[in-house]
């Protein structure tokens, strides 16, 4: 591996029209957020950008608000914001729970939710709370429901040069998150985010297979008894999961229940 330094340039875009600009004239460009990822991906010289664009000067990508049927954050919104913010808490309390679980103190005061999305990271924790929660993904272009947005490893429906300006989640009180960490980064080696919903329940299963996915059969036992009882016979195949040097598929395949009984304790707590 050469360790010749990469020549790229930088730019601090003050509009997101600038920023939509800059990516759309230089297609071998990259949005820069936190760079708790990028920036070891570009020093693993794993990706070779001719130009960073930060996107930390938008401020069309700030902000929390909150109101009586959603919570909207900005993409720039940092894990510690969100871990530390009492409204979000009140609103989302498993979403605060989450943030407060991601890594160690340096990447939640560097790293992004929205940075967190556009990565997809199999061992990421947001793509769970907005795909168990149901949220809405802003870009500049247009509006992506969840169940639309994660399109497989480290690939989402995000286009060349679209920019992740918002996220938008129910307010939903009555969720619940267990993620079984690796222990040395915080990343996920397991994750089940549980919302149970006036008309049903939403499941989705992080960090055991490339890409964040809802869980079909335990969406269906806890929508017919939303009981831990339920849960006492389900069996994950160990068909489709990740398999690596600290974990089996057939482990964690054992995993996935055991996080999704933990959430499902959440749940019942609140
Ligand atoms: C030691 C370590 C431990 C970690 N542990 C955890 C963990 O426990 N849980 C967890 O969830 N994560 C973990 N992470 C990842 C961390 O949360 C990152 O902050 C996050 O994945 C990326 O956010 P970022 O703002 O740093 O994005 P960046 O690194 O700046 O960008 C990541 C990617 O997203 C793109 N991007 C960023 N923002 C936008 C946008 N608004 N629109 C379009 N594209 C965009 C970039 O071009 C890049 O491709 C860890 C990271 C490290 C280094």
């Amino acid at each position: 591996m050469s360790n010749a330094m990469i020549d790229f340039g930088y730019v601090r875009p003050r509009s997101v029209a600038e920023a939509a600009k800059l990516l759309a004239d230089e297609p071998e460009a990259k949005v820069l957020a936190g760079g708790q990822s990028l920036i070891p991906i570009l020093k693993q010289r794993l990706a070779r950008p001719s130009l960073l664009v930060d996107v930390q000067a938008l401020d069309a990508m700030r902000g929390i608000e909150i109101d009586d049927s959603r919570v909207r954050l900005g993409a720039f919104t940092r894990h510690a914001e969100v871990a530390a913010n009492a409204r979000i808490a009140e609103a989302l309390p498993a979403l605060a729970h989450m943030a407060r679980g991601i890594a160690h103190p340096q990447v939640r005061h560097m790293g992004t939710i929205g940075g967190s999305l556009a990565h997809n990271d199999p061992g990421a924790d947001y793509p769970a709370a907005v795909l168990g929660l149901g949220a809405t993904i802003v870009t500049d272009r247009r509006r992506i429901a969840a169940d639309e947005f994660f399109t497989g490893l480290f690939d989402t429906a995000l286009a060349a040069g679209e920019l992740l300006l918002q996220i938008e989640f129910p307010r939903h009180r009555r969720s619940g998150y267990c993620k079984i960490p690796h222990p040395a980064s915080g990343l996920v080696n397991t994750g089940v985010w549980i919302t149970r919903l006036g008309d049903g329940v939403r499941v989705a299963v992080n960090g055991a297979s490339p890409c964040v996915f809802r869980h079909g059969e335990l969406e269906q036992r806890l929508a017919a008894h939303f009981d831990p009882a339920s849960l006492d016979d389900f069996q994950q195949p160990a068909q489709g999961l990740n398999a690596d040097m600290h974990t089996s598929a057939e482990y964690r395949a054992q995993l996935v229940a055991v996080a999704a009984r933990r959430a499902l304790s959440m749940v019942l707590s609140h």
